[in-house]
């Protein structure tokens, strides 16, 4: 009844699901966010540990050799997963928290965790992804047609998840993510799981 809510925010690159998390970072203190490893060289401002553990390829292969990721996927040309452990202790102690991750991983997170929450950010048309995957101005035209490409395959696997946001304004998006967690708290159904323990526990009292 106590456990927190893992909640998946996944979409195309470029969607702007950094900047969602960060900013809900700020707003609601009380969700965690799970911080990624991955073999990407860091990009100016990232801090390790903070954005992303930044990983070899040996330390990564490692990782997934002891089962320290709860899921990972390789994503134009680089490793990317979640730690495992870090993710079941916040669960344990009664914490939300979230993942922020594409789509590949976001399927296998679900197939480990259906009850978890999955969230797709949506861009507010294709030509508005395109102008921000370029916008940013950090990759070579290469990688943003690879990127683009990736983009658009990725918007048919939204049919898996839960809710759709559109990210048109940040604050506005982070506000539907807001609501989405308020009211999956309210599900019947995490009620009546911890309703049934305490009637047992009570019976054997
Ligand atoms: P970027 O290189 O732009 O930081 O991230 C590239 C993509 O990798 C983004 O779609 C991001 O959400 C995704 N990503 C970041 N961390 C993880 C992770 O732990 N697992 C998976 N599967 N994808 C991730």
């Amino acid at each position: 009844m106590n456990k927190g809510l893992l909640v998946v925010l996944s979409g195309p690159s470029g969607v702007g699901k950094g900047t969602v998390c960060s900013v809900l970072r700020r707003k609601q203190a009380d969700l965690v966010y799970s911080v990624s490893a991955t073999t990407r060289a860091p990009r100016q401002g990232e801090i390790d540990g903070i954005n992303y553990f930044f990983k070899t390829r040996e330390q990564f292969q490692d990782m997934i050799a002891t089962d320290a990721l709860l899921e990972y996927a390789e994503y134009v040309g680089n490793y990317y997963g979640t730690p495992r452990d870090f993710v079941e202790r916040t669960l344990c102690a009664g914490k939300d928290i979230i993942l922020e991750i594409e789509v590949q991983g976001a399927l296998k997170v679900k197939e480990k965790f259906p009850e978890g929450v999955f969230i797709f950010l949506l861009p507010p048309s294709l030509d508005e992804l395109k102008q921000r995957i370029t916008g940013r101005g950090t990759e070579a035209a290469e990688v943003i047609d690879h990127r683009m490409s990736v983009a658009m395959e990725e918007m048919n696997l939204i049919q898996y998840y839960d809710y759709a946001v559109v990210n048109d304004e940040i604050d506005a998006a982070c506000h539907r993510i807001q609501s989405i967690i308020t009211a999956e708290h309210c599900r019947k159904d995490r009620f009546l799981a911890g309703l049934e323990a305490a009637k047992e526990a009570s019976k054997k009292a």
